[in-house]
C-alpha cells in the first residue's frame, strides 16, 4: 500500500514553517534538500495510524515531497501473529521480559519475504523504521540503492537474545540511524543520530482558539472547574497507565486534581484493548478519573486536551522518545515525566519539566506544579522554546536529508 499525504487546502508547508522556525533553518532545508534533486525515498513502517511513526511519516513525507525529493510511504502488510510477534520483539528490545520461539523467528522472515514481494521499494534510498521490516533488507535486489534502518527504539537494555536475532539483518543495511547516542548498538555500519519531532502545524499541534478547545471538549463532558492531570498514550503497559493511577492518587492526597487517561490502540500493537481493560477496572467508581478511549484521527481533541491539562504526565517505564511530551511542551505546558528513554532529550529536569524516576516522586512534583502557577509557567515557557528549537519537523527534515547525501554522494 503506497501512502502519500497531501495538505486537503493546498496551502505551504514551507511557508507555515516559515513562521515558525525562521527563514535561516528553512534556508539550510532547501539547501540540503537541492543535493537530494533527483532521488527517490521510500520510507517503510508496519501501520499507517497510531504510534509516534505514523504520526511523523504523515506529515514528514509530505515535506520531503514539498522539498522537491519525491517521497513515498510503504506500510508493510500483517496480520494478528505477526503483530505479537513483533510487539514481543519491540518491548523485548527495550529491555522488557519476553522472547521469541524458533517458529516465531520463522514467521517474522516469512512475513519480512512477503512483505519484499510486494511493497513498492524501488526508490533510490529505502528508509525502513523500526524491527517489524527490517528483514525486508534481505531481499533487496537494485544494487545501487541505499538502505538505511531507522531504529526508534531505546537499544541500551536490549534483550541479548532477540538483539543477536535482529542484528544479522541490520548489518545488512549502508547505515542506521537513531533518536539518541545511549541507545546505538556496537555496529559494523555508520550510525546517525536523528531525534524524531512534531509538526506544529498539523491538526495535533496547531493553535486554537478558546471556542474550538471548547467544542472539541465539551462532549468529553471532563470537569471544567478542576486541574487537569492527563497522560495522552497507546494502552500499552510500557507506558505505564497504571502507574499513573498510582501516582494520581498519591497527589490527590494533597491538592484537588482530575486524572485524564486518554488514549487509543495502533494496528500493530495486539495488547491495546486488555491494557485498557485493566485501566478501566483498576479506576471503577471513581469519578476523579476518566479514562478516554480514543479513535485515531482524534488529533484535534487530543490538541485541546492537551492544552486544557494543568500538568501534562509520560510516565513511560520505557521510551522511544514520547512524541506526547513534546507535544505538550510545544503548548508550554508543565509537564512531569520519567527520565527514560529519549524523554531526557527533551525535558531538562528544572528547565523544561521535571524528570521522575517512581510513582513517588511523580506525585510530589504533581503536587510541586498543582501548588506553583510561577513554575508551570516558566518551565512551559522554557520547554515552548526548547521544543522549537530541537524537535520540529524542518530540523529532522534537515537531519535526514544530510544523512540521505552523505550516503549518495559518497556511494556508500
Ligand atoms: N496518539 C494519538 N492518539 C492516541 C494516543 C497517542 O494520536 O490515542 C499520538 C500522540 O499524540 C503522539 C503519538 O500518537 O503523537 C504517540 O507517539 P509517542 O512517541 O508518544 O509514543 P508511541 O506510541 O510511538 O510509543
Amino acid at each position: 500500500m503506497t501512502l502519500v499525504t497531501i495538505r486537503s487546502d493546498g496551502s505551504s508547508l514551507l511557508e507555515g514553517y516559515r513562521r515558525t522556525v525562521g527563514q535561516r533553518t528553512l534556508t539550510v532545508l532547501e539547501r540540503v534538500a537541492r543535493r537530494l534533486k533527483g532521488h527517490r525515498i521510500v520510507m517503510v513502517n508496519s501501520t499507517s495510524t497510531g504510534g509516534g511513526v505514523a504520526e511523523i511519516l504523515h506529515r514528514l513525507v509530505a515535506l520531503l515531497n514539498e522539498l522537491g525529493v519525491p517521497t513515498t510511504w510503504e506500510v508493510m502488510p500483517g496480520d494478528a501473529r505477526f503483530y505479537g510477534i513483533t510487539k514481543t520483539i519491540h518491548n523485548t528490545l527495550h529491555g522488557w521480559p519476553g522472547s521469541l520461539s524458533p517458529e516465531d523467528r520463522d514467521y517474522f522472515h516469512e512475513m519480512n519475504r512477503r512483505a519484499a514481494e510486494r511493497l513498492a521499494l524501488d526508490g533510490d534510498l529505502v528508509l525502513i523504521h523500526d524491527p517489524q521490516p527490517a528483514a525486508i533488507v534481505a531481499h533487496r535486489r537494485r544494487p545501487h540503492q541505499h538502505w538505511v534502518w531507522r531504529c526508534h527504539i531505546d537499544l541500551s537494555r536490549a534483550n541479548p537474545e532477540v538483539w543477536d536475532f535482529l542484528a544479522p539483518e541490520v548489518t545488512r543495511y549502508d547505515a542506521a540511524v537513531f533518536s539518541h547516542v545511549a541507545f546505538v548498538p556496537p555496529l559494523p555500519i555508520p550510525a546517525y543520530l536523528v531525534p524524531p519531532s512534531i509538526d506544529p502545524l498539523s491538526d495535533k499541534n496547531r493553535e486554537l482558539s478558546e471556542e474550538e478547545e471548547d467544542a472539541l471538549l465539551d462532549p468529553l463532558d471532563l470537569p471544567s472547574r478542576k486541574p487537569w492531570i492527563t497522560q495522552v498514550s497507546r494502552f500499552d503497559r510500557i507506558k505505564d497507565p497504571s502507574g499513573v493511577v498510582d501516582a494520581f492518587l498519591l497527589a490527590r492526597k494533597r491538592e484537588d486534581a482530575h486524572l485524564v487517561l486518554a488514549g487509543g490502540t495502533a494496528d500493530d500493537d495486539p495488547e491495546g484493548a486488555e491494557v485498557l481493560n485493566e485501566v478501566q477496572t483498576k479506576v471503577a467508581g471513581r469519578s476523579d478519573v476518566s479514562v478516554l478511549s480514543l479513535p485515531p484521527d482524534a488529533h484535534l481533541t487530543i490538541n485541546a486536551m492537551q492544552r486544557r491539562s494543568t500538568v501534562v504526565l509520560q510516565k513511560s517505564l520505557r521510551e522511544g522518545f514520547a512524541l506526547t511530551v513534546s507535544e505538550a511542551l510545544w503548548k508550554r505546558r508543565a509537564v512531569v515525566a520519567s527520565a527514560v528513554g529519549g524523554i531526557p532529550l527533551q525535558v531538562l529536569h528544572e528547565r523544561t519539566g521535571l524528570l521522575v524516576r517512581s510513582i513517588e516522586g511523580c506525585a510530589f512534583q504533581i503536587t510541586r506544579l498543582l501548588r506553583s502557577g510561577e513554575l508551570r509557567r516558566r518551565l512551559g515557557q522554557a520547554g515552548r522554546e526548547h521544543v522549537r528549537e530541537h524537535f520540529l519537523h524542518p530540523r529532522e527534515a534537515c537531519d535526514y536529508l544530510a544523512v540521505f547525501a552523505r550516503l549518495i554522494e559518497r556511494g556508500i
